[in-house]
């Protein structure tokens, strides 16, 4: 995969190295603001928001329900834009990239995580893992043997036939992860990916991503009010009315 290819319509692709940043920094928000129009008023997701990922950190956003976690991962996910303020993904403003470019950057170097799973319903675990990567244009030669690998890590080597029905939530739960994880991005954003979960599940869940990221060295972004899940991260950060500060 060409650093050209990732950056494919994006004027400052000189600006990253390979691994996510000339500096070290995955991802940045400065001072983002985003709000949603509802009818006639302006409903505020994100009133002050600031982050700053560095390459490899696992890290958690925690705070109630309706303080912007939501809001904040799709915008660091490149699936939505901020209102005022800055995002940069890899060192580079988001503000300046076209819907392709951002659609671009989303399949090659970001996975994503979660809470109702979000598998495709008709496809089997092997096909659902494989989805990413045939979206890339991986050779099917190399499909196979990438999720046959990542199906064997995560633990479900035996169950690549099934379709998401026939798995527990865990089960469903570490498909999702081993689909994020299989194109070895830069950034994983997963929201409140063990809400549905028993406390033990959601244990295996935690440590299932904070090891495969290790090993990828990809960067974790979760949202969670799950205090398990912040014991493993190396740095929790507070979110409150749409404020991080
Ligand atoms: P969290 O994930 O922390 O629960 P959200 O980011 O989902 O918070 O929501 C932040 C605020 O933005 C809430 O007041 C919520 O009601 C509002 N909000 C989120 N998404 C939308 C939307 N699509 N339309 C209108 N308001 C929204
Ligand atoms: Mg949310």
């Amino acid at each position: 995969m060409s650093q050209a290819a990732m950056f494919a319509g994006c004027p400052a692709r000189g600006a990253t190295d390979a691994a996510g940043g000339e500096d070290g920094g995955v991802l940045q928000v400065l001072a983002g603001t985003k709000s949603y129009r509802l009818g006639e008023s302006l409903v505020p997701g994100l009133r002050a928001a600031n982050l700053h990922l560095r390459r490899g950190e696992f890290v958690a956003v925690q705070g109630p329900s309706g303080s912007g976690k939501s809001t904040l991962l799709q915008i660091c996910g490149l699936l939505d834009r901020l209102d005022q303020g800055e995002c940069r993904f890899a060192g580079v403003s988001v503000a300046g990239l076209d819907e392709s470019a951002l659609t671009g950057l989303r399949r090659q170097r970001i996975g994503f995580i979660f809470q109702s799973y979000n598998l495709i319903p008709v496809m089997s675990v092997a096909d659902n893992v494989a989805y990413p990567l045939r979206l890339l244009g991986v050779a099917e030669r190399e499909v196979a043997l990438r999720v046959e690998a990542m199906l064997a890590r995560v633990g479900l080597a035996g169950l690549a036939a099934r379709r998401p029905d026939q798995l527990s939530g865990g089960q469903r739960q570490r498909v999702a992860v081993a689909r994020a994880l299989v194109k070895s991005p830069w950034l994983v954003i997963a929201d409140e990916p063990t809400a549905n979960l028993d406390s033990a599940t959601a244990g295996q869940i935690i440590d299932l991503l904070g090891e495969l990221a290790a090993d990828r060295g990809a960067t974790v972004l979760v949202a969670t009010h799950d205090e398990r899940m912040t014991r493993h991260c190396g740095r929790v950060c507070r979110m409150e009315d749409g404020v991080l500060p």
